[in-house]
């Protein structure tokens, strides 16, 4: 992320690949990208040395997909992978960025599956062959020339391959290759043995290595917390219970995120804001002057939006999505503790991420301590206290100011004194939750449920869309039409509450109300199409589990 402006678009790749990327939500290229990508695309042979969750896969994906030539029907560029989920996540990365390149098809080799489909597809002509050393071998074995037609190669996690036993069979495979070919490995390690690798089958390649110096954060107070990454959204609404911050930047991945993120917070009454590349500056700016002035509390932005930022304000900083490297990790929190503040950094950390805290630890040279969700007690303590702040510089005024008003509605209403403060509390929190059954209910998240690996990832990477959530909706019943509620499974709704509050503030029959789903961050209502704008102005203020319900049409375009 080395660049200021153009990001993607100043590498000249084909224009198909550029809008693939764009699609993905990618907004600068990383730094093992950003030096890769032009080195791949001009044919050089290279070696490139990088962590973990650096972006290594878009940084050989892009330039050989650009390299390629999608009307020959051949394989043309080899990509070796570890083990059988690295191959498949390289395959499914190459689908993503070659979506819009017609007539591209990419086939993924490994053991475990049956080889006749595999070959069938590597001789129908599929473009890219992601494969496993090992089964590569098999399928050579059958037939030698398979990869005769084959210029480009990737040796992916060359380290990692060698670790499990691949040598002899890398080196059938470099004999079956064009000696012609392009040669690119990528390692996070440079052991001599990959060294040796490299001086024989590589010629004259070019090195790119991401340094990872070391860096001191003093006056910034760092923690993790372990989480999947569906339950992002979640567990960032649960940390911001307990933490007591004045200004606080959250960093995400992609513009998308920013944008989910940022309305997924402002839907629980924070005041809050996207900041990403898409924004105009004159925009931005705004943003960040609220950020200071107070008008805005949170702003979730991506690297190159809070490039600069400087805001003496901001004690908190959230990495809700793993920085690239740790020097952005570095440069990230540094937007806390300004001018020799105290500040806090939050990391999630999702099971596979956690080489990179690892790395971020070495190269920080602290530990970042694991912190764990509050539990419900926690939240409530941090609730009321919260209700003690706001009330207690106002009790000694307030007699005064208020006193006789007091004396006047407890007659008016005939009622104690404590059964009108009671009423008065319940009207200032505005149907929040303030024991611990109600937030326990509230609460989608198990506390303490961190992840320790031994469940599988939900794959796609792509920050706060669970799989459910991409699903596309069922098809519309007849004279109906469909209605969205910014509330969903993360607030603590199901579909009885929401069933419950149409029927109770709508006046409806059961029958009119068609199929209510509801996802992890929305939910969707079939509502009878007669008569719609009356119904959606009678429910304007309904709430469901202390929220309110906002039910708005939804057009699907
Ligand atoms: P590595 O192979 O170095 O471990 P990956 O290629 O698997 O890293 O990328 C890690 C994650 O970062 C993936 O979820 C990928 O989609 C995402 N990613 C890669 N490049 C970018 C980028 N330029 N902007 C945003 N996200 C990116
Ligand atoms: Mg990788």
């Amino acid at each position: 992320m080395t660049q200021e402006t153009g990001g993607f678009a100043a590498f000249n790749l084909n224009p198909n690949i550029l809008a693939a990327v764009t699609a993905t939500g990618y907004e600068e290229p990383s730094a093992i990208q950003q030096q890769s990508i032009p080195i791949i695309m001009a044919g050089h042979d290279m070696i490139g040395q990088a962590q973990t969750g650096t972006g290594k896969t878009a940084a050989f994906a892009l330039p050989i997909l650009h390299r390629i030539d999608p009307a020959k029907r051949e394989p043309q560029a080899l990509i070796l992978a570890p083990t059988r989920e690295l191959a498949l996540q390289v395959a499914t990365a190459f689908e993503t960025y070659a979506k819009q390149m017609p007539g591209v098809t990419v086939v993924a080799v490994y053991g475990g599956a049956p080889m006749g489909p595999q070959l069938k597809a590597i001789r129908n002509g599929a473009q890219i062959v992601v494969a496993t050393p090992g089964r590569l071998c098999d399928h050579l074995r059958r037939d030698e020339k398979v990869l005769a037609t084959v210029n480009h190669l990737v040796l992916d996690e060359a380290d990692e391959m060698l670790k499990l036993g691949f040598m002899d069979d890398l080196e059938v495979i470099f004999k079956a290759l064009p000696a012609t070919r392009q040669t690119v490995l990528f390692s996070a390690t440079l052991p001599q043995s990959i060294r040796a690798i490299a001086e024989r089958h590589l010629r004259d390649p070019q090195h790119v290595k991401i340094q990872t110096k070391t860096q001191t954060v003093t006056a910034i107070e760092q923690a993790h917390l372990l989480v999947h990454a569906d339950q992002k959204t979640s567990a960032v609404l649960s940390l911001l219970e307990v933490e007591d911050f004045d200004a606080l930047i959250m960093f995400v991945r992609t513009k998308q995120a920013t944008l989910d993120l940022a309305s997924a917070l402002e839907a629980k009454g924070y005041k809050a804001a996207a900041l990403n590349g898409d924004i105009a500056q004159n925009q931005r700016e705004r943003v960040i002057d609220s950020l200071k002035d107070g008008r805005l509390d949170i702003v979730v932005a991506t690297d190159v939006a809070a490039r600069g930022l400087d805001v003496p304000r901001i004690t908190h900083v959230f990495n809700v999505d793993m920085p690239y490297d740790p020097e952005s990790y570095v440069h990230r929190i540094g937007r806390t503790g300004r001018a020799g503040r105290e500040g806090r950094a939050l990391l999630l950390v999702t099971p596979r991420e956690r080489r990179m805290l690892q790395v971020i630890e070495r190269v920080t040279g602290q530990k970042v301590a694991e912190v764990r969700l509050p539990d419900a007690q926690a939240v409530l303590d941090a609730r009321i206290k919260k209700l003690t702040n706001s009330l207690s510089p106002l009790v000694a005024e307030a007699e005064s100011t208020h006193g006789d008003l007091l004396d006047r509605l407890t007659a008016d209403i005939g009622c104690s004194p404590r059964a009108l403060a009671a009423a008065l509390l319940r009207k200032a929190t505005n149907g929040q939750a303030l024991n611990l059954a109600a937030i326990e209910k509230e609460r989608p998240l198990v506390p303490n449920n961190a992840p320790r690996g031994d469940r599988p990832e939900r794959s796609g990477d792509r920050p706060e869309r669970s799989d459910r959530e991409r699903r596309a909706p069922m098809p519309l019943g007849e004279g109906r039409a469909r209605c969205r509620t910014a509330l969903g499974a993360r607030d603590g709704i199901a579909a009885k509450n929401l069933l419950g509050a149409i029927l109770n503030e709508g006046g409806l029959a059961r029958e009119a109300i068609g199929r209510i789903q509801v996802r992890d961050s929305f939910s969707l209502v079939e509502l009878p199409e007669d008569g719609l704008e009356k119904l959606l102005t009678k429910l304007k203020d309904t709430r469901v589990a202390g929220k309110q319900l906002k039910l708005r049409r939804y057009r699907e375009d």
